[in-house]
């Protein structure tokens, strides 16, 4: 009888691509290869893993499959290439020392949550019982801790720190979950909390958590260190607390972050869907922004509907909820006014002493800053807001070729980002380069890229603006490099082209972007765009009637100027004449000088800004006449919106531009009749979806193209976003959204990188 084929056995090479490295591969793939009884080894590569196998015919595909299927959290799988290799003979199976074989990088893991097995084993290992560092090859820090690659403890900021026996056995094990794991540590051997005050300084785990407890319950508030920097905690359910951290943030009424003592008491608090509910639990941990129910301090959220809500991810925040009575506590990060988070023990102890009750530090360093990330679901898709902690600096893939391209991204919401061959790779989220610790922080982290990377720019994308810091520094690198070469991307064209890398889109599409302000190739302040694009260049289609701003970047602050703009180009001098809450609460001598500065077009640049038309809106109702953070005015006009209501204003198109000035009239209207602010607010919503609805099919019919996308901060709103990505595809308009990255600024590098991988053929 022949024998069956399947029981001939073959060798096989398996490549892995991807990020594989950092996460427990090799081991868990050890474990499964002796679960189907094959024989081989497994090796970490530069550029991926290699796998060996003896396996028969009908098994390989079951195990690739399980590869796919049970893959560490963690990992990220790009691709696998499964080769006939020559035959040899191998005894069992093992994991094979590594060897370098090329220049390229494999990936560096994003930070991961504590998993479930770690806490467990806090509560069951001898050597671990408490201990507040615990991690495996499924989770802990990976960026913030290393220095450069390969991936491998003397190359992270736990290099320090000498493994006890019980801890090197488990690295050296390979069935062990902590095989491997490069800040393995435990009570004996690892890094240790501390907690300094003008009184106190103990190292002392239980009398730290302690103190924590009982001067939370008492409504004080503290600096503690977390994975990425510090942040400044305190009790959420306490007003007066909240409210003195506020107080020592010095700044603005930007709302707090929450962390949860977990899923059950979150939602005692907030109304939470499937996909939102995953993306708490999701190993990234992100903060989520949620729909508030009533309960909290109304200083954590300052007024607005939403709450930035996050779960615990390091060991300490579930021993501090073991013991705190409060279920839930303000997490916000670690600095003053607009400078880079925190994360140095020193720096620290000096600027928080005597402003807070007590600072918690542990001597471990923190490498590469990160912020907490951001997220929101609009329409069950997962949107990131802040992209840092848990995300970076995991790359984005692309059918581009964007190698050794530099973008530097724009001004205020700045990320910066490198190509290593098809991989945009973003920097964390880095802040507004005008503070001069940010612009430190941005260069920083662009040498220490480089390096880690191991990056050199031939191209380096900037924005058209060149006062941004971002444009002098690409300035720079040109002084310092001759043979680099520079391209200059406009801003809009940058926000569509970001979202177009995200999905692939190599193509001619209608692009819609809105945000606050970016400079136009006519040297007007664009930001109502409506652009017919593709990744070399665009067409600037439609876009909002020019407006004066009065007292330039002022007026980004204070949106009653604005309010003024529109209103004086809707009525003229009969705007004195109106009812508005803006003419009472406005000195008249200021609105005189700005209507000076309008008629005499001195230091009011024009706009077509989309943010600039929110902004003014909530100036004539009276709701927010200054803005204490970026983006407050839209914020607050979009959290007033309660019921449902589709009328919309009217509003007119004037050769290629779109002219607001009856919708001005229109809701002034509303106004004189005592409409409600959050009617006349839900109808303004209801306009700009009109608009972009109408003008889309309109640029459709005439350019036959289907797809679109819309990109910048304006699409960070959940009401315009949910209505009219369902709109436009119920016009049979298929619209790309962000996966991977914010369609805010932070993604514009993104934008650059792909703008200039087309120009520079
Ligand atoms: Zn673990
Ligand atoms: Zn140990
Ligand atoms: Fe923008």
């Amino acid at each position: 009888m022949p024998k069956p084929i399947t029981n001939s056995k073959q060798n096989y090479l398996i490549k892995i691509s991807g990020l594989v490295q950092g996460v427990g591969f090799r081991p868990f793939i050890y474990r499964l290869a002796e679960e189907f009884g094959l024989t081989g080894w497994v090796e970490n590569r530069n550029d991926g893993v290699l796998i060996k196998v003896s396996s028969a015919n009908s098994t390989i595909s079951q195990f690739i499959e399980s590869i796919k299927s049970q893959a560490p959290l963690a990992s990220n799988i790009y691709s696998i290439t499964v080769n006939k290799a020559e035959t040899e003979e191998f005894k069992n199976f093992y994991i094979k020392k590594s060897t370098n074989v090329s220049n390229h990088v494999t990936e560096i893991s994003p930070d991961i949550a504590v998993c479930d097995e770690c806490l467990y084993d806090m509560k069951h290992q001898k050597h671990r019982i408490d201990y507040p560092f615990i991690n495996c090859t499924n989770c802990g820090p990976r960026f913030t801790i290393i220095k450069s690659l390969p991936y491998d403890r003397q190359k992270t900021t736990m290099h320090e720190f000498n493994m006890c026996e019980i801890c090197e056995a488990e690295y050296k094990t390979i069935t062990n979950r902590r095989f491997h794991a490069q800040p393995v540590a435990c009570n004996h051997c690892g890094p240790v909390y501390s907690f300094t005050n003008s009184t106190i300084k103990t190292s002392d785990l239980n009398l730290i958590l302690e103190h924590l407890k009982e001067g939370i319950e008492k409504g004080k508030f503290f600096a503690i260190k977390g994975l990425g920097g510090f942040h400044l905690m305190c009790d959420a359910l306490n007003n007066i607390a909240v409210s003195e951290l506020r107080n020592l943030k010095k700044r603005d009424g930007k709302p707090f972050a929450v962390m949860f003592k977990n899923i059950t008491e979150l939602k005692k608090y907030a109304v939470i869907n499937k996909v939102e509910e995953k993306l708490l639990n999701s190993w990234r941990r992100p903060i989520v922004l949620l729909q508030k129910k009533e309960y909290l301090a109304y200083e954590v959220c300052n007024g607005l509907t939403n709450i930035g809500a996050m779960l615990p991810y390091m060991p300490f925040h579930y021993l501090l909820f073991e013991r705190l009575k409060t279920p839930a506590i303000v997490l916000t990060s670690g600095n003053f006014s607009d400078e880079p988070i925190l994360i140095s023990n020193n720096k620290a102890l000096e600027s928080f002493n005597n402003k807070v009750n007590g600072i918690i530090t542990y001597n471990r360093k923190i490498f590469n800053r990160t912020d907490d990330s951001v997220t929101m679901v609009i329409n069950n898709i997962p949107r990131i807001l802040r992209r840092s902690r848990g995300y970076t600096p995991h790359p984005i893939r692309t059918n581009l070729n964007v190698e050794s391209i530099l973008a530097v991204g724009a001004e205020l919401v700045n990320s910066f980002a490198i190509g290593k061959g098809n991989q945009a790779i973003l920097s964390q989220y880095i802040g507004d380069l005008k503070n001069f610790e940010t612009y430190e922080f941005y260069k920083e982290t662009y040498h220490r890229f480089s390096k880690l990377f191991k990056f050199r720019p031939e191209i380096v994308a900037c924005d058209l603006h060149p006062d941004y810091l971002s444009s002098q520094f690409a300035e720079l690198l040109l002084i310092e490099n001759k043979n680099l070469k520079i391209v200059k991307v406009q801003h809009h064209h940058a926000h569509i082209a970001s979202v177009m890398l995200d999905n692939n889109l190599d193509e001619k599409i209608i692009g819609v972007s809105f945000d606050g302000i970016g400079l136009g190739t006519d040297n007007h302040i664009w930001g109502g765009e409506f652009l017919v694009t593709d990744l070399l260049d665009f067409e600037r289609y439609s876009h909002f009637d020019y407006i004066p701003m009065p007292g330039g970047d002022k007026a980004t602050k204070e949106p009653w100027r604005m309010a003024f703009s529109y209103l004086y180009s809707a009525f003229g001098d009969d705007v004195f004449n109106l009812p508005l809450p803006l003419f009472e609460k406005i000195k008249k001598k200021n609105i005189t000088s700005i209507k000076k500065m309008i008629d005499n077009k001195i230091n009011a640049p024009l706009t077509s800004s989309a943010g600039r038309l929110f902004d003014a809106i909530t100036g004539i109702l009276g709701i927010n006449l200054f803005s204490s953070f970026h983006a407050e005015a839209p914020m607050r006009l979009e959290s007033i919106i309660k019921n449902k209501i589709n009328s919309y204003y009217d509003f007119e198109f004037v050769n290629e531009t779109i002219s607001f000035s009856e919708t001005i009239r229109q809701i002034v209207i509303d106004v004189e009749n005592r409409k409600s602010n959050s009617e006349i607010a839900a109808k303004f919503h209801n306009t700009i979806n009109r608009v972009i609805i109408t003008k889309v099919n309109e640029i459709s019919k005439q350019t036959g193209i289907k797809k679109v996308v819309l990109s910048g901060g304006t699409f960070q709103n959940k009401y315009i976003t949910s209505k009219i990505e369902t709109a436009l595809a119920k016009e049979n308009l298929k619209v790309y959204v962000p996966h991977s990255i914010p369609v805010n600024d932070q993604g514009i590098a993104i934008g650059q990188l792909a703008i200039a991988s087309k120009k520079k053929i």
